[in-house]
């Protein structure tokens, strides 16, 4: 059975878009991932094809109808159980009990994606996506649904198909198999707690600027405390949050090394 990714739209000839292309696309082609994608104007029942209407009690802009809504997350979450019934007995990826796809709503009022809710996702069996348009949907079918808002930042975009892309692309390259030990995902941003350390390549010096010589010293294990101390550094610098968490947890109070 591959993650599968079920993403409802109202565009949804945006998918698999900028996700069929380099790692992910070639994880997609090797069916390492799935995704389909639900138009949610198919599920309108009026000749209009109507998705949303005029918000109660007054106030500007579009909310998308809950029926619609509810319609499209039901044949999309019920297109996620036929594929897994249809995958070869013995076929699930090792994680114990079988989970379900988490129904997701992409939300700036959500709790915001981060490297631990992705790892989350990726061991599971994928995930449901609602893509909002206009002022959003319809609040009825995000309880009746039991929908988890996800939020990529904190601003606004006009639509959720660019966040469910920001989620999917930050997923797919964690499953199994898709990053090659080349582009191993063990020491980057976040993977520790910690922002990663800088990187260089040739030539050792450009534009009057040299490579840290420690990294052309051929010393390993002093390369690595160079790279862990700057990781420290920049992470102390530039996101203090990150900092205290990392004290707080990997350290238990202890300082790491500055
Ligand atoms: N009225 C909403 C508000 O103020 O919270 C904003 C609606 S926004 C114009 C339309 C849709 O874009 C939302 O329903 C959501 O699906 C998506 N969206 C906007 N910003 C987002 C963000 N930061 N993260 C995830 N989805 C977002």
């Amino acid at each position: 059975m591959s993650w599968h990714a079920s993403v409802v739209t109202l565009f949804p000839e945006m998918f698999p878009g900028p996700l069929g292309q380099s790692l992910a696309g070639r994880a997609l082609r090797d069916g390492r991932w799935s995704i389909d994608a639900f138009d949610l104007r198919s599920f309108a029942t009026d000749k209009h094809r109507t998705v949303d209407d005029t918000p109660f009690g007054g106030g500007a802009g579009m909310v998308m109808r809950p029926d619609v809504v509810d319609a499209a997350l039901a044949a999309a979450i019920a297109a996620g159980q036929a594929s897994d019934r249809g995958a070869p007995p013995g076929a699930e990826r090792e994680s114990a009990a079988p989970r379900l796809r988490p129904a997701l709503y992409l939300s700036p009022r959500g709790r915001v994606l981060d490297q631990a809710m992705v790892r989350d996702l990726v061991a599971g069996p994928g995930v449901v996506l609602l893509c909002g348009r206009y002022e959003g949907v319809d609040q009825r079918v995000i309880e009746a649904r039991g929908l988890t808002e996800v939020s990529i930042g904190d601003y606004v975009l006009s639509g959720g198909e660019p966040a469910a892309m920001v989620l999917l692309d930050a997923c797919v390259r964690l499953l199994p198999g898709v990053m090659g030990a080349a582009e191993s995902g063990e020491e980057e941003s976040f993977s520790n707690g910690l922002l990663e350390y800088p990187h260089y390549t040739r030539p050792a010096e450009w534009q009057g600027r040299a490579v840290p010589p420690v990294l052309l010293s051929g010393h390993h294990a002093e390369v690595a405390r160079w790279r862990q101390a700057e990781a420290e550094r920049i992470t102390r610098e530039r996101r203090p949050d990150l900092w205290a968490r990392h004290i707080e947890t990997a350290g238990q109070g202890r300082v790491p090394s500055a």
